[in-house]
Parts: C-alpha cells; sequence; structure tokens
C-alpha cells in the first residue's frame, strides 16, 4: 500500500493545520525569552516564514494571529525585542506603517547601501502606497538614487516584490 506522510494513524487523509506546521517549527522557551523560529528562512530576509495553503506567513505574524485573531489590514506586527525570528506573541505588537518604520530606524535595520534587499524594497513599496514620505525622502533613507524609486513606484524595477 501506498504511504504518504499525510496520512494518520488510522490511515485517513488529515489536514495538517496552520497550528501544527507552526509549533513544530518553534523553540519554545520562558515566557520572557525569546521564542526562536528554527525553520529555515528565505534567502535575503530575516524573519522566518512558512506555508499554510500555498500562501506564504511570516512567521511573527502566523503567531499574532494563532494567539490574537486576525491583524487589520494595514496594520504590522512589530517585535518589542530586536529578534526577527522571534515569534513570542509577548514579544509582538500591532503598529502602523509609520511604527514599523521608526522601529526598523530605531533599532538599526538601516543600514542603506545602493543594492537593495527584497525586504527593503517592500518596505519601500509600502511606503509609497502610504504616501507618508516623498520619493526623494524615502531615496535618501535607503541611500539610492530617486530615479530607484520612481522606478519601482511604476514597476520598472522589481516587479518580483508583491505587497
Ligand atoms: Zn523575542
Amino acid at each position: 500500500m501506498r504511504q504518504t506522510h499525510n496520512r494518520n494513524s488510522s490511515g485517513k487523509f488529515c489536514k495538517v493545520s496552520l497550528q501544527d506546521k507552526f509549533w513544530c517549527n518553534v523553540r519554545v522557551s520562558d515566557a520572557n525569552q525569546c521564542w526562536e523560529w528554527t525553520a529555515p528562512v528565505c534567502g535575503g530576509e530575516k524573519y522566518g516564514r512558512f506555508y499554510d495553503n500555498n500562501r506564504r506567513i511570516q512567521a511573527h505574524i502566523a503567531s499574532w494571529v494563532i494567539h490574537n485573531g486576525p491583524v487589520d489590514e494595514g496594520k504590522f506586527v512589530l517585535h518589542k525585542c530586536d529578534n526577527p525570528l522571534c515569534v513570542n506573541p509577548n514579544h509582538l505588537f500591532i503598529g502602523t506603517a509609520s511604527d514599523n518604520m521608526r522601529d526598523m530606524v530605531a533599532k538599526g535595520r538601516f543600514v542603506g547601501g545602493t543594492k537593495l534587499k527584497e525586504g527593503e524594497v517592500w518596505l519601500i513599496k509600502i511606503l509609497l502606497k502610504s504616501k507618508l514620505l516623498y520619493q526623494k525622502d524615502i531615496a535618501k533613507m535607503f541611500r539610492v538614487n530617486r530615479n530607484t524609486i520612481t522606478a519601482i513606484n511604476v514597476g520598472k524595477r522589481w516587479e518580483k516584490v508583491q505587497l
């Protein structure tokens, strides 16, 4: 008989829930300590991630959803600790796009440079969409040419990065 790992002990197919998939990959420790994501993270990005129904979910966002319910549109799940891999719900809070940015600046995650990383482009797209800043200011913040920001804005560059 053919075996698949999706069959449970009684031989029936079972659907692995979001929670199961999530907890398999978390090193849970003390309530005050960071709970680190142990599964591999995707290239270049600092957050843990996994797939649910072919949807890519960041692990810390999944943690928030599991513990607190859905995240409102336009809101971000942020870390109180400076550990992107941490999924301890006690270390997470909800903020706006500008909180997110302030947070990253405050924690020195913006070192800038002429070569943008996927995560930075993602943030640039959020900033462009939110209209919180002028394109020239976004360019300054990421230490790139203003034309780069314009190209991202019109989809000429980095179109693979989707919000
Ligand atoms: Zn933490």
